[in-house]
């Protein structure tokens, strides 16, 4: 088995680890993920001076490890909108999402990618009885919407279900295949920069300086698009969104025409990719749990209830949530834009909000900006949801605070120090790794990840390496321990 997404076998062909060409750009364009690509992908014709800049390889974050499901079946969001809006927003998003399925057919079918698209029938699912009237009421409003929605009398898998609704105009993709075709078609036009973190943000005049561990780059307007944002003023994102952590595995399969999910508790994922079957799920907020190996184990168990076929491929990944169930997508202070908060379903989201960002730039009409407007407005529901996030991401904050006082768990430790905490991890050799026990985003306490080595934090998802180096932000910096040079 490889603790790796099935995506990485896909061979990356590029290195943008370079000096910079200038330090002055029109735009700069921070996170190079779908978001960040289809940002630079619509402004590519504009006769602008692009720069975007990643802390890694390009198309190396949460999207190398989706699921790569295209589609507009999303839970059951619509009625979800409608009962913390109104109906007439449920549709809306509904427009958005479709639109930004076209975008993505458009993008493939005019650059010729060859990334395994594949039209499937989508289906949501569910076991739950008590959920028969969601499904009901789904199903309703998707079809005054005008969809192809239907009422399943044969469910594709043979796992229990009492409720499916299930569409045909959606897809399933390679999304490495696609994006490092993107890559090729944009390489020419914008300015890659690999390797290269952005650490902070500040205005001098009409333009941003951008400080990063190469020097400073300045730039007219800003985009950011790094998943999550590495810093809280201005957009306040970290308080109105928390981390779902998931995971996903890769079985030989034959391939059949269908992806599915369940809703709501214990999620159920399924997908084909070519002879493989990827099976993703067991979402769990870091509030109810930040036991990555214990949940990662529990994922299992629910694959073996219905398989006994090898794991080829295992991986896990976290997304954002939002507290109103849609995207940030917009500016969050003149010329600074962002795209985050895609609510697992980031392959329409970062589409459509990449669109809404630059036909702001553009001055071009999108009738989508104010749904997905960073700043837009609260209403009674989304005060409730906002209060309950920030509870639940302070319920983390403590609990780790607490955590700290328990005996070692296995091999890793947190010990304190002339009042410092660290992480102290002991690899298979014995010897011993010590790190900062503080995430330097918000001054969280980490935990340890056995499966993915890591030391993590549960309250907004940053990751470190065992010496300390950083794996995923929003952190920009690693918790190293200084060596003493004296
Ligand atoms: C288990 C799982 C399954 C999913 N399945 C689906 C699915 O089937 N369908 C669907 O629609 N969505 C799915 N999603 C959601 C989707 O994968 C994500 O929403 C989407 O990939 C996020 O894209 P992004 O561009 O925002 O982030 P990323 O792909 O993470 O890109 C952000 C980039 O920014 C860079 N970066 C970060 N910080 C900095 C910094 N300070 N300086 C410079 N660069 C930085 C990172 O290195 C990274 O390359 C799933 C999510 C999960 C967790």
């Amino acid at each position: 088995m490889k603790n790796k997404s099935i995506w990485d076998e896909e061979k990356y062909l590029h290195n943008f680890d370079k000096p910079f060409d200038t330090d002055t750009f029109d735009i700069l364009i921070i996170g190079g993920g779908m978001a960040g690509l289809h940002s630079a992908y619509f402004l590519k014709d504009s006769k602008k001076k692009i720069a975007l800049i990643d802390k890694g390889k390009l198309a190396s974050g949460v999207t190398s490890k989706t699921t790569g499901k295209i589609t507009y079946l999303q839970d059951l969001v619509y009625q979800n909108l409608e009962k913390m809006y109104d109906k007439n927003i449920s549709y809306t998003y509904y427009r958005s999402q479709k639109k930004a399925i076209s975008l993505l057919l458009s993008i493939i079918q005019k650059q010729k990618i060859d990334c395994d698209l594949q039209k499937v029938i989508s289906y949501t699912f569910s076991n739950e009885k008590p959920l028969e009237k969601e499904f009901e009421r789904e199903r309703d409003l998707l079809k005054e919407f005008d969809s192809k929605i239907d009422t399943l009398k044969k469910f594709p898998l043979s796992i229990p279900y009492l409720y499916s609704i299930s569409a045909g105009d959606t897809y399933v993709f390679h999304p490495l295949k696609y994006l490092y075709k993107l890559i090729d078609i944009l390489k020419e036009k914008i300015f890659f920069y690999e390797n290269v973190t952005a650490h902070s943000i500040r205005k001098k005049e009409d333009l941003f300086w951008v400080e990063t561990s190469k020097g400073i780059l300045k730039a007219k307007k800003i985009i950011i698009t790094t998943h999550y944002p590495f810093f809280i003023i201005p957009g306040f994102i970290p308080l109105k969104t928390h981390i779902e952590n998931g995971y996903a595995l890769a079985i030989k399969e034959k391939n059949q025409n269908f992806s599915a999910i369940s809703y709501k508790k214990n999620i159920k994922s399924f997908r084909f990719q070519k002879d493989f079957l990827i099976y993703g799920g067991h979402s769990h907020s870091f509030s109810k749990s930040y036991d990555i190996e214990k949940e990662k184990d529990a994922f299992l168990d629910s694959f073996h209830s219905f398989s006994e076929k090898k794991i080829e491929y295992l991986w896990d990944t976290h997304d954002i949530m939002t507290d109103d169930f849609m995207p940030f997508a917009g500016e969050i202070q003149p010329n600074l834009y962002i795209a985050t908060g895609f609510n697992k379903w980031g392959m329409t989201n970062s589409v459509i909000s990449a669109k809404i960002i630059v036909d702001s730039i553009l001055n071009a009409k999108n009738d989508f900006q104010y749904l997905f407007d960073p700043k837009r407005h609260y209403n009674l529901r989304r005060s409730l949801s906002f209060t309950s996030n920030l509870c639940k991401t302070g319920k983390t904050y403590i609990c780790t605070k607490l955590d700290r006082y328990k005996k070692s768990v296995g091999c890793a430790n947190v010990v304190k120090e002339n009042g410092v905490w660290y992480g102290i991890y002991k690899d298979e050799k014995g010897i011993e790794h010590k790190v900062y026990n503080k995430c330097p985003h918000m001054g969280c306490s980490l935990t340890f990840n056995h499966f993915d080595k890591t030391w993590d934090c549960p309250c907004h998802g940053s990751r470190f390496g065992i010496d300390g180096d950083l794996v995923e932000g929003p952190s920009t910096y690693s918790i190293a321990v200084k060596k003493n040079t004296n």
